[in-house]
């Protein structure tokens, strides 16, 4: 029998805030009411937005909620490091595998030739990409590539691909026209997020993805990315964004919900009481400990609308 294994992978590019900690603690109480295992990734590929120090904090404000993981920075590292800014060597291999099943080619355009095109927006606000450098021979690769570095894309095919998410659902997503050939390189030679979550999900054998519903458009690209590579396609759970009053999504920005105001106002229990009751688990914000409301955790009763924070907890 498989041990189920799930994982946080937080980018550290500030503070933790509310909607971190409220993914957090599904993905904690997912698997550990099934009696798994959680890792702590650190997706740090960003170095330019990425901190040690805010990866140090992270960790710090997950021990404070109690919080733990099995596998990770400071603790078993069977599949160390768990620092995406340290495992490169892992996405040029990964890089290789895809590009003997599909094909993989330099892109050239900029960002301001890609909104140029006059594209359909997608979703995410990103523009469908137009193949534009999909046909170009390999002088013409050559020749461009002396001006500025090339990223790298994968071709994909006209195809659905559908999965049964376990808390929405059944999604689906045309490849050609809801996503278009991806990146999986930047320019600046920093593998892309889609790439180094797949190589690494698959490496550290997670059973199970828990994360904000933002990521729901990512999956059928990953999903695509794990059949190329012949690995296994873990379940995923998108969970609701955390929206203020008004139905805005709540950033970074607000500062009196990151973890050093929400540290002051609130003990660990109670905080975590809270976003129980702000997602469904219980009815009023009583205290609780992760271990008592992972005795009463069910998928079934977690919210699937957006979750409206009221001002009290926004402390305005
Ligand atoms: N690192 C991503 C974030 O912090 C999460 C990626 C994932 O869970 O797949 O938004």
């Amino acid at each position: 029998m498989t041990v189920d294994k799930g994982r946080f992978a937080p980018s550290p590019s500030g503070r933790m805030h509310l909607g971190n900690v409220m993914c957090a603690l599904l993905a904690w109480l997912s698997v550990k009411s099934k009696g798994g295992t959680l890792v702590l990734r650190i997706e740090d590929l960003d170095t330019a937005r990425c901190k040690k120090e805010y990866a140090r904090q992270l960790m710090d404000d997950l021990r404070w909620l109690g919080l733990t993981w099995e596998e990770g920075p400071g603790k078993n590292e069977p599949d160390a490091p768990y620092f995406q800014s340290e495992r490169t060597e892992i996405y040029e291999n990964t890089l290789d595998r895809l590009r003997e099943k599909a094909m993989i080619y330099p892109c050239f355009c900029s960002r301001a030739d890609l909104h140029a095109a006059n594209a359909p927006h997608l979703s995410d606000g990103t523009v469908l990409y137009q193949n534009t450098c999909r046909g170009l021979t390999a002088s013409e690769q050559a020749e461009k590539n002396k001006k500025r570095p090339g990223a790298l894309r994968i071709a994909v095919p006209d195809e659905d691909i559908c999965f049964t998410d376990g808390h929405l659902g059944a999604v689906c997503q045309n490849l050609k026209r809801e996503c278009g050939d991806f990146i999986l390189r930047r320019s600046d030679g920093v593998f892309a997020y889609q790439m180094a979550v797949v190589a690494d999900d698959a490496c550290m054998g997670i059973t199970e993805v828990v994360r904000g519903q933002d990521l729901l458009s990512s999956t059928p690209r990953q999903i695509y990315l794990q059949r190329l590579l012949g690995v296994k396609t873990p379940s995923y759970y998108h969970i609701p964004l955390l929206v203020n009053e008004q139905g805005v999504r709540l950033s970074k920005r607000e500062k009196s919900l990151d973890m050093q105001e929400l540290r002051k106002r609130y003990a660990p229990s109670e905080l975590l009481g809270e976003l129980a009751a702000l997602c469904g688990l219980q009815q009023k914000p009583y205290a609780k400990t992760p271990q008592e409301l992972a005795a009463v955790f069910d998928w079934g009763k977690i919210v699937r609308e957006p979750i409206v924070v009221p001002k009290r907890i926004q402390n305005e």
